[in-house]
């Protein structure tokens, strides 16, 4: 007896949606194994607990599959699961190495068999990416490649070296003399300048417009393009930034544009700020914000803009939880 693994996620729990990926995710899995179906001994499915609305092996009994034993179980609920996935094990009689089929969302249970996956979140300060891209990554196991902090590094290099930030030929100059890297412990980005741990350095608040400003140059641009691309080549991961659907991965499989009126950001990075022991004035802040974006929509090389493909997601009335399930709910349907 051989037995076959899959899993498949659904957009809603709605019966249409059961039958459609159930019917999909058995159909690919005889497909790829070659299955006759007096193969195909037992399927037992398993659905996570968000899953009401219809049984997957009723499912598959309508999907055709009536000579073989059909059975469904609930799974138990499970901080930071998968949502709305459908799990299941085929036993067949056949001599064969089985293909598992991993489907949808549920993709990133396999990497291993399904690939890659890049997942691009733009939008301006305080949009809510890095959090939400965090919660991603974390969900889905994967990588969170926070871009910003790379520029944020080169700023503050150009600070320390007392040199000007819009002036293009110094900063390739001290940048040129400067080892810039990111780095992952325990699963948490960390950015060295020159071996040193600048993790934190980096979010004092007047590296943020240094940032912005430094970033405008072309040739600072591509470096850390350059480094981006490698990584997200190499791995599956959330990325945050301003350019990453329309420049850095143009071809990633789902893109975001999240947007939140500017009381809003403002209101989540003077929180931020205070929470972390700064003292900040809100209307100066709101300004920064307002300034910097405007700079980086504004630039002429790989401005902050939304990509055709995008999806967007204003988060300005929304709950970060609430943000998270939308933009999961939009990957399960794209991947
Ligand atoms: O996201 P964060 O606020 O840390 O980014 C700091 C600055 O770095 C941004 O204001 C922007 O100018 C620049 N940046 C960029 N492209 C990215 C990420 C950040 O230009 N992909």
């Amino acid at each position: 007896m051989v037995i076959i693994r899959g899993a498949t996620t659904i957009a809603s729990d709605c019966k249409e949606e059961v039958q459609k990926s159930v019917g999909e995710l058995l159909e690919q899995i005889v497909i790829r194994n070659g299955l006759k179906p007096n193969e195909m001994v037992s399927i037992v499915f398993s659905n996570t607990s968000d899953i009401h609305s219809y049984y997957p092996a009723k499912a598959a009994r309508e999907a055709g599959f009536e000579s073989c034993s059909l059975f469904s179980v609930q799974e138990p609920d499970i901080d930071g699961g998968l949502p709305l996935c459908i799990r299941v094990m085929l036993f067949v009689e056949k001599n064969l190495v089985p293909k598992h089929v991993y489907l949808r969302g549920a993709k990133v249970l396999r990497k291993d068999l399904s690939g890659k996956i890049n997942i691009a979140i733009d939008g301006p300060a305080g949009s809510g990416k890095s959090t939400v891209a965090k919660r991603l990554a974390q969900d889905y196991k994967i990588l969170y490649l926070d871009t910003g902090a790379m520029y944020r590094a080169c700023a503050l290099a150009i600070l320390r070296a007392g040199a000007d930030v819009a002036d293009e030929e110094k900063v390739c100059e001290v940048m040129g003399d400067v080892s810039l890297s990111v780095e992952y412990l325990d699963g948490v980005q960390h950015t060295f300048l020159d071996g040193e741990d600048v993790s934190d350095a980096i979010r004092e608040p007047p590296v943020s417009m240094a940032a912005s400003t430094v970033s405008k140059h072309r040739s600072v641009r591509i470096k850390m393009v350059e480094k981006q691309r490698e990584i997200a080549s190499k791995m599956s991961c959330v990325l945050d930034g301003r350019d990453i659907g329309t420049f850095v991965l143009p071809e990633a499989d789902v893109k975001f544009y999240l947007t939140a009126t500017p009381e809003v950001r403002a209101k989540r990075r003077y929180d931020e700020l205070v929470a972390n022991g700064h003292t900040v004035d809100f209307e100066e802040l709101k300004e920064n914000i307002v300034n910097r974006d405007k700079q980086d929509m504004n630039r002429d090389f790989a401005p902050l803009k939304r990509a055709d493909d995008a999806i967007l997601v204003d988060t300005s009335d929304l709950t970060i939880d609430e943000v998270v399930a939308t933009l999961k709910q939009h990957i399960q349907e794209r991947i």
